[in-house]
Parts: structure tokens; sequence; C-alpha cells
């Protein structure tokens, strides 16, 4: 049978075909200048924004900018090995950083690389740190509460599994401690935490986690950390890499997870900082325009998924650091307008001694309030008020004029309130211990313990139910209603542990 001419072009054709799907041709540049961690490279048509590029010695780069004629791209590792003339190949792959539980307990750098001594990292699989966030029909509302264990954030500006809360405040006002009191309250909780350092000094981090191993918490975290000495394009990378490697428990074992970002203003510099050398125009404050960008697509990937998901979570704690107080700068208000509100940390409160010093005024948590458990938001409802009410009133006082005995009642329960919501680093407080905390000041029954005693009686009363009703703090967050049989032991309890104390003072 002769074959016709139509059929030799169709048989040539579909070889043609098969040969240009069978091997893909890598494509080559070469780097044109290099600075500060970002090179500018000339060829690479077909780079793609977020792809990996290689550079000789092993060394990596991302792609960032795709210009007329040439591509921009930040460097992962050593700069100082890249020089002008450089080939560079295009791997066609994203940027990936090693994921799974091998990494729990370790401290890694961006790249996912150890830098705790503590030998390789045996992991297996990878993820690419791009990702966009999960659609409005992948979530869940968020419901669950995730403790900080901390009295005043519990009480007044409760978290949940899946919210984003963003703690602010001027340098040096416990930023840091409460986000290290929420991981080691986190220890039993089976949640899984990524503490993500950005910028910070080396020893400072090397706290942390000795803080964390000190409190049995390291064990469930992973830490992500770059210094102040690396080079830009890394600290860029941190929180991406920290939040990709949430996801993974968060996707694969419906797991809760929770993310620190300590803290996102350096991560603004930093980014303001490779922007500059890739030439894109700067805008308010010098930074690029994009950076809302930047940090509302992370942002956006704490959530909490829905059932048909695996009802896994992430919440993200991101931590800005404000100048002399200012929150209307630019990069605050913008975290402040992505997350679902803030813990504020008040310098002067830290330093006449409120510690942990949440400004009650300027604190918020938007979605929290289904989060925290009934008998809680029962009794700590009256809170907010009866506070803004002693801070009115207090101004007033200063004027020493005679006060009449309803404002003196007013003015001693502030006092009260606020020496209750005093805790101390490293000793989160179980839910049920804080709602007898808080009951015991919202009923009125500590008006008549001096101030000054107030924590001690706080303190004893704890060791006192500990005792003597050790089922009542776990019944209170089991219940989670406060029921008349419950109010009914609680008042007992409260009523037999003063009459000791007073009997006690006297
Ligand atoms: P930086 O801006 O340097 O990162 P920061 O805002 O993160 O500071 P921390 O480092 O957490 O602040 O805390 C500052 C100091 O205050 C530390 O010495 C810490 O031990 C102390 N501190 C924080 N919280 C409390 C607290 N609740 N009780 C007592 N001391 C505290
Ligand atoms: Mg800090």
């Amino acid at each position: 049978m002769q074959v016709k001419p139509e059929e030799i072009t169709k048989i040539i054709k579909e070889q043609i075909q098969g040969y240009e799907s069978g091997g893909k041709q890598k494509s080559v540049g070469y780097v044109t200048t290099v600075a500060d961690g970002i090179v500018s490279i000339y060829g690479l048509e077909d780079a793609m924004v977020g792809e990996l590029l290689e550079f000789p010695n092993d060394i990596y780069g991302m792609v960032l900018n795709l210009d007329p004629g040439s591509v921009g791209c930040a460097l992962m590792g050593d700069f100082k090995r890249v020089r002008e003339g450089d080939e560079v190949k295009s791997t066609g792959q994203v940027m990936s950083v090693p994921v799974g539980p091998e990494l729990l307990g370790r401290v890694v750098n961006p790249l996912g690389q150890p830098i705790d001594g503590k030998g390789p990292i045996a992991t297996t699989k990878t993820r690419p740190v791009e990702k966009i966030a999960a659609g409005i029909i992948e979530r869940k509302h968020v419901h669950e509460p995730m403790q900080t264990g901390i009295k005043a954030i519990d009480a007044m500006v409760p978290v949940g599994r899946g919210q984003r809360e963003l703690i602010i405040g001027d340098r040096q006002t416990g930023k840091t401690a409460v986000a290290v009191d929420t991981i080691i309250n986190q220890k039993d909780t089976g949640v899984i935490s990524v503490y993500v350092a950005i910028g910070q000094k080396m020893s400072t981090v090397a706290n942390v986690v000795r803080t964390l191993e000190e409190h049995d918490a390291l064990k469930n975290t992973i830490i992500v950390a770059s210094s102040g000495a690396d080079p830009a394009p890394l600290t860029y990378l941190a929180p991406f890499a920290g939040i990709t490697m949430a996801e993974e428990f968060m996707y694969e074992n419906n797991g809760a997870c929770l993310i620190v970002y300590d803290d996102l203003s350096k991560h603004a510099v930093a980014y303001r900082e490779m922007s500059l050398l890739l030439k894109r125009p700067p805008g308010r404050e010098a930074y690029p325009g994009d950076v809302f960008y930047l940090h509302s697509r992370l942002l956006e990937r704490a959530v909490k998924l829905s059932d048909d998901l695996g009802a896994g979570s992430i919440t993200a704690l991101p931590i800005i650091e404000t100048q002399a107080s200012d929150v209307s700068a630019y990069i605050p208000t913008n975290v402040i307008s992505i997350t679902d509100g803030q813990i504020y940390l008040n310098i002067d409160l830290f330093n006449s001694g409120q510690r942990p010093a949440i400004d009650v005024g300027l604190s918020v948590s938007r979605v929290g309030g289904d989060a925290q458990i009934k008998a809680y938001k029962k009794v700590a409802g009256t809170l907010r008020l009866d506070l803004a009410q002693y801070r009115e009133l207090a101004a007033f006082a200063q004027f020493g004029s005679d006060l009449d005995e309803a404002t003196q009642k007013q003015l001693a329960r502030g006092e009260r309130t606020l020496e209750i919501l005093k805790q101390g680093q490293y000793v989160p407080l179980h839910v049920g211990y804080q709602t007898l905390s808080v009951y015991a000041v919202t009923s009125g029954l500590l008006d008549e313990i001096p101030v000054t005693e107030i924590c001690r009686f706080e303190e004893e009363y704890h060791e006192y139910v500990g005792r003597k009703y050790s089922s009542l703090a776990k019944d209170i967050e089991a219940k989670k209603e406060m029921t008349s049989d419950l109010k009914t032991i609680v008042d007992k309890s409260l009523s037999e542990f003063k009459q000791e104390f007073l009997a006690k003072l006297n």
C-alpha cells in the first residue's frame, strides 16, 4: 500500500511535536550588575516571577523583577561569590523550603537549613514559599480559643484559632514577651508553633530558644531565624518560609498552628532595601507601593479552614515596633488594617509597672469574641467598662477634691482590677484560674483587700482552689458556661478563702 504525501507530513509533524515535549531546554543568561544581594541579569527571556535561578557555586536566587531586556533577582546565599559575567540558568521551579515534623524543636535559617548545631534535618518534603491564600469558601469562622495564658488578653482581647492579631508597641514594651508566653501556653494543647525572628540579633533569638527549652515548649516549635547581619533577601524570605512550614501541618495533619512574626517592621525595612536596589520607585517613607500587598498576602495565609478541608488553622501574631508611640506611621497603619485587631502595649504603662502593659482602650479583637469560653466571657464582660470608668475618674481624682462614696468605690475597683491584670513573664495561667481571678475582682469581693495584697491574694487563692477544689478550674473550662451550680461553688471557695486571708492579715 502506498503512503499518501499528506500522511507523511502528518507523521513528521507528530514526531516534531513529540520531540518538543520530550526535551525541555533551559535558558541561560548572564549577570550584568551585582549589588548587596540583588543582581540584574541579561537574557533569560522566559524567566517567571518567583522562579529559582541557579548561579555558579551552588548559589540560588529568586526572580523579583521582569524588566524589558533584564531580569532582577535576589540572591539567597553568599552573594559575594557571584560576579558580573557569571552564567545564570533558569530552573523552571519556584522557591521552596523543606517542611515536615522533622523540623520541630529545631532552629533553621529562612532556607530551612539548620543553624542550631544539632546536625542535619532529614526532611523529605518541600513546599513552595509563595502560595495563594485559601478563599472564602475554604474558610470557616473563627470560633475556638487560642489561649495566650495572659489574663489581660484572654479576658479583654480574646484571640481565636485562625485569627490575625497584631502586637504593637514601642521598643522594649514586652512585645516578644507576650508572644513567647503564648507559645509556652501551647505546650500541652497540641498546637504547633512557628516563631519567625526577622532581622534580630542572634543573641536575642538564642534567648527565646533557651526560654522555650526551659519551659518544655521547644519540642512543638520551629524557630525560623534571620539575623540583622543576613542579606535583605533572606530576611525578606523568613516569614514566608515560616508560614509555609506551618501550612504543612495545617493542610496535611489538620493541625492547629500558631505563627509569630517578630517583627514585621524589620521585614518592611528589608523589603524597602531590596526594592530600592531593584530600582523600584519609592513611595511613602521610601517604602515601595506594594509593601501593603507583601504583608497582606502573608497574613492572609493565616486561616481557619472549613470542615471539608480538615478544620486546621493558623493563628498569626505579627509584631510591629512603633517609634515614639506613633501608630499612624505607614507600616503600623498598613498592618493594623490587615489584621483582625491589635494588642497595643503602652510604654508609659510599662514603665509605671503595669506589666503586661496592655492599653485596654486601644486594644481590640474583632473576631475573637466567639472564641472565648462562655463562662469567662460572662465574668469578664464588665472589665473593659470598669477600666474605662476608672481611667476617667482617676484623672479627676488627681485634683484632690472630696469624693463621694460611689466614686471612691469605683476608684477602688479600678485599682484592684489593674492589679489583678498584672502578670509576670513565663507564667501563663490556665483559663479556669483566669476566670476565678477575674470573677473575684468583678464581683466586688476584693474591694476590701488592700491593693498591695491583691497579687498575694490571687496566688494563695489559686493554691487554695488547687488543694480544696481540685476539679473546679477544669470544670469551668469543660462546662464552658457559668452555671448556677458552678457559681455557688466559686462563691463558696472565694468567701472561705477570703475569711482565712483577712484573718491572716490582721
Ligand atoms: P524589643 O523592642 O527590644 O524587641 P520587646 O518589646 O520585644 O523589646 P521584651 O524583650 O519582650 O520587649 O521585653 C522587654 C523587657 O521587659 C524584658 O527585659 C522583659 O523581661 C521585660 N518584661 C516583659 N514583660 C514582662 C512582664 N510581664 N513582667 C515583667 N517583666 C517583663
Ligand atoms: Mg522583641
